[in-house]
């Protein structure tokens, strides 16, 4: 589990979360997107603003 960079509750990934994947914080709402895997961090998703491209 890693903390809610929003609230600091406890969000649980997957097993096979990958880099990128957008998560709901089931605390607060706020949509997480995994910055990294190992170990897990997480950062509060960007609004949908622009597409970065794929
Ligand atoms: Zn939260």
């Amino acid at each position: 589990m890693v903390d809610c960079p929003e609230c600091g509750g406890s969000v649980t990934l997957h097993d096979d979360a990958e880099t990128g994947e957008i998560i709901d914080c089931g605390t607060c709402g706020a949509e997480l997107e995994v910055i990294g895997t190992d170990p897990v961090e997480l950062e509060t998703a960007p609004e949908l603003e622009e597409d970065w491209g794929e």
